[in-house]
C-alpha cells in the first residue's frame, strides 16, 4: 500500500455548507491526524460538490447519491449520476437507502418512492462496478429484502456499507451474510446501545465514520463534528472490542480500502 493513513472517515459530509468558512483548516487537522476523508453527496447537487471538493484536495474521495429523504427526487437523474460515478475521484454510490423515520403524508406512496429511487442507484453502482453507502432508518426488513434479491441476481458486484449502523446483532448477521460490512459514528462515545453490534462484527467488517457535521462523539459534544474527531470513534470501538488501538486502527484503514479502492490507496 502506497499511503500512510491512520485512521479514515468514511463517512463524513465536508463539501456542506457548514464547512464552506474553514474547510483549508477542517482538511488539515485531518491530514495532520493522517484521516482519510470520504465526503458523500445526498442529492445530485450536493453529489456534484462531493466530487468537486474531492478533486481539488488529497486525502478526499466522493460518493454520489441520492439520500431516501430528499422528498424532492421522485427519479433519479442517471445520466448525471452515472456521469459523476464516473470520475476518478467517486468511490461510492450513496447515501442511498431507506428511511422510514418520521413520515410525512401518505406513507404508502413514500415507502414506494425511495424504494424506487434506492432500486435506481442499486443499477448505477452495479454498472459503474461501485460499492454502495448505504442509509438504513428503521427499515431494516425492506433494505434487506431488496438486497437480498439484489444479490441472488448479481452475487459479489453487490457490495457496500451499511452507515451509521443501528441495529443489533441479528440484524447485523444478516448484513455481514450478504458480504456488507458495517460502519459506526460518534454515537458509540455516548450511549451503549451499540457495543454488542460492535464487540460482535468481525473486526475486518467494521469501519468508522464521523457523518460529520452531525453527532460529534465525545468530548466534542454538541460541537460541530469533523473528521478529525473519528479518531475518538475508532478509540471507542477498540476499548469496546479490548484490542490495542494501533492494531485496531490500522485493520479499519485497510478494511476501508478493500471496501472502497480496487487495489492502490495513494493521496
Ligand atoms: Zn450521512
Amino acid at each position: 500500500m502506497t499511503h500512510n493513513y491512520q485512521y479514515f472517515d468514511i463517512h463524513a459530509h465536508v463539501h456542506g455548507p457548514e464547512f464552506e468558512d474553514d474547510i483549508a483548516g477542517v482538511l488539515s487537522r485531518a491530514k495532520e491526524a493522517g484521516i482519510g476523508i470520504i465526503t458523500v453527496g445526498t442529492d445530485e447537487e450536493s453529489s456534484a460538490r462531493a466530487v468537486s471538493l474531492a478533486e481539488a484536495h488529497g486525502g478526499v474521495w466522493a460518493t454520489v447519491g441520492v439520500h431516501p429523504t430528499d422528498t424532492k427526487t421522485e427519479n433519479i437523474n442517471k445520466e448525471l449520476l452515472t456521469g459523476l460515478a464516473k470520475r476518478d475521484r467517486t468511490i461510492s454510490i450513496g447515501e442511498c437507502g431507506l428511511d422510514y423515520f418520521r413520515m410525512k403524508g401518505d406513507e404508502a406512496a413514500e415507502k414506494a418512492r425511495q424504494k424506487k429511487i434506492f432500486e435506481e442507484q442499486i443499477e448505477i453502482a452495479l454498472e459503474t462496478n461501485l460499492p454502495l453507502m448505504i442509509h438504513c432508518r428503521e427499515a431494516h426488513e425492506d433494505v434487506l429484502s431488496i438486497l437480498q434479491s439484489k444479490k441472488r441476481e448479481h452475487g459479489g458486484k453487490l457490495r457496500g456499507d451499511i452507515h451509521f449502523f443501528s441495529g443489533g446483532i441479528d440484524t447485523a448477521k444478516r448484513y455481514l451474510e450478504l458480504d456488507f460490512s458495517l460502519s459506526f459514528t460518534g454515537v458509540i462515545t455516548f450511549t451503549h446501545d451499540y457495543d454488542e453490534a460492535v464487540a460482535y462484527v468481525p473486526l475486518d467488517m467494521i469501519m468508522s465514520e464521523t457523518d460529520c457535521p452531525y453527532v460529534a462523539p465525545v468530548p466534542y459534544r454538541g460541537k460541530r463534528n469533523e473528521p478529525s474527531y473519528v479518531v475518538e470513534v475508532v478509540k471507542r470501538i477498540a476499548e469496546i472490542r479490548q484490542k490495542p488501538l494501533p492494531l485496531v486502527a490500522e485493520t479499519l484503514v485497510e478494511n476501508a480500502r478493500r471496501t472502497f479502492f480496487d487495489a492502490n490507496l495513494t493521496a
